[in-house]
């Protein structure tokens, strides 16, 4: 938690606030936990714009996120732990995307659930916030620097926003990313034969060096020739 608490961002500032300690049995018929159970367990935090409660366990209809009014969504790992991982993702990375894609929402609406009927999210998967990803795998396209799609940043222009709200948001979102060494080894992959004449290249001049560090030497050292 203390690398998303650190989080620098202009548009969100997130900290972590009370837990429920021991859950009841979940009430879904296949231990799923409904929305109407987790809305009598989880209340807003009434210092925060809204607020997300993190759980294990499967949601309603195997979303892997649901908003539970105004102010509270309930985010799932279970599955989604899974999959980001596989793909070298992180956990962080997960919730900092899908906390992005509630703020979106927030600063655009005042509210987590919408005041008119037409859902954000889209089957179309474009590495947008909004991808519906109906497969929920498919949220790896947008876990590595997501982005708002024309059609969702044309939705955010038409809604009462900061002028710098967009631009912060882009910004941020670039550095929601894998890491560095999962994407240089994804580039040796792509590029095994430049991989390898880079190797080489590296060996030779590695070995000049070398050389001319062993000349110097020899000049302050003669007894080491
Ligand atoms: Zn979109």
């Amino acid at each position: 938690m203390s690398y998303l608490e650190g989080w620098k961002s202009q548009i969100i500032k997130l900290s972590h606030g009370a837990s429920v300690g021991h859950l009841p049995d979940a009430e879904g018929d296949n231990w799923e936990y409904t929305s109407d159970q987790l809305s009598s367990l989880v209340h807003a935090d009434n210092n925060a714009s809204f607020t997300v409660a993190l759980i294990s366990a499967p949601l309603e209809d195997n979303y892997y996120m649901r908003r539970l009014g105004d102010k509270v969504a309930v985010l799932s790992l279970f599955e989604m732990a899974e999959i980001v991982r596989f793909s070298d993702f992180t956990v962080e990375n997960y919730i900092l995307r899908n906390i992005y894609e509630l703020a979106v929402l927030y600063a655009a609406n005042g509210a987590l659930i919408l005041s008119d009927a037409y859902s954000w999210a889209h089957d179309d998967v474009r590495g947008c916030l909004f991808d519906m990803n109906a497969n929920k795998s498919d949220i790896v396209f947008s876990l590595h620097q997501p982005k708002l799609c024309d059609a969702c940043k044309a939705r955010v222009l038409s809604k009462q926003v900061d002028s710098g709200f967009l631009p912060a948001l882009s910004k941020e979102l670039q550095k929601i990313k894998k890491a560095l060494y999962f994407r240089m080894s994804e580039w040796v992959k792509a590029h095994p034969i430049l991989a390898l004449i880079v190797a080489a290249l590296s060996a030779i001049s590695l070995n000049l060096i070398a050389s001319v560090i062993f000349e110097k030497a020899k000049c302050l050292f003669p007894w080491l020739g």
